[in-house]
Formats: C-alpha cells, structure tokens, sequence
C-alpha cells in the first residue's frame, strides 16, 4: 500500500439505492476494516462511485475514465491506485449474498486494467461473528 495514494471505492449498485456508503466512508476516515493498512496522516485521495447496475460492466468505463483523468490533468499513474470492492459487493451481508458477478468485476478491474484490488471496505464485528456462526456464507 506504500505507492498507493489513490483510493477508489465500488459499491454495489442496487445496495447504494437505499445506502448512504456512511460506513463505507467512516471506515475509511477510521482507518478501519479492509483500511487498516494505510497510514492516517497522508493526504490520501478517495473516489467512490458504483458498478452502474448488473452486471457490472459500468465500473470498467469508469475507472477508464478515471485512469484517463488522472494521468492527464495530475500526472498520476495506474501503479498509484488501488481499487477497493465494498463489502457488500465481496461478502454474504445484511443486504444480500456475494455479488453474482463479482468475478466478472475482478476481471475487469484486474485483467482488463491492471489496477490492484482490494476485496471490502467496512468489517462489521456482527456480521464477522454471522459469518463464523455459518448464518452468513462468506
Ligand atoms: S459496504 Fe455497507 S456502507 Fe458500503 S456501500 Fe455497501 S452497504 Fe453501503
Ligand atoms: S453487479 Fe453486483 S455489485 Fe453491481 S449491482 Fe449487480 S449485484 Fe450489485
């Protein structure tokens, strides 16, 4: 994480219809969950937005176009930046099961762009304790 400082966060879609992304976001700001690895004084750039709908296939076009944007106008390369999928995206959760596509998200984000990927945002202690106790599949 010591090269990145360009931080973009994909929420899932559907779940963002009824979601703030606060705990996303809180997350971050706490340097907690899937955050815990980057340093809390750095002046840490953060984009979130979300996969555009099923199946997914919006969050190429956008980091294309983020990529795009950032090395133009800042000069700031793709080893820079670090995609995190949200949790609700990657894990068995309140909202809903993994994602069906989340595969296919990897392979855009990984194989087609080559950026370095991060699976989860906010780790809820609940959820974890749902998760080990089976109720919750991954
Ligand atoms: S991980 Fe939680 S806060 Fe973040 S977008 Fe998904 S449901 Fe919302
Ligand atoms: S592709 Fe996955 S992350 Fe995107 S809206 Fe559908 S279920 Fe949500």
């Amino acid at each position: 994480m010591e090269n990145k400082n360009y931080i973009v966060i994909v929420q899932c879609h559907i779940v963002k219809e009824r979601c703030s992304g606060y705990f996303c976001e809180a997350a971050f700001d706490q340097r907690s969950g899937e955050f815990s690895a980057y340093p809390k004084d750095s002046s840490l750039r953060t984009l979130y937005f979300t996969c555009g709908g099923c199946c997914g296939r919006a969050t190429h076009r956008k980091l294309t176009n983020l990529l795009r944007c950032l090395k133009r106008k800042e000069g700031i390369e793709k080893e820079q930046v670090v995609v995190h999928l949200s949790t609700c995206i990657t894990k068995d959760n309140f909202h809903a099961p993994v994602c069906p596509n989340l595969d296919y998200l990897k392979t855009l984000v990984q194989e087609k762009l080559g950026l370095d990927l991060i699976e989860g945002t906010k780790v809820s202690e609940k959820s974890e304790k749902l998760r080990k106790s089976g109720k919750y599949k991954k």
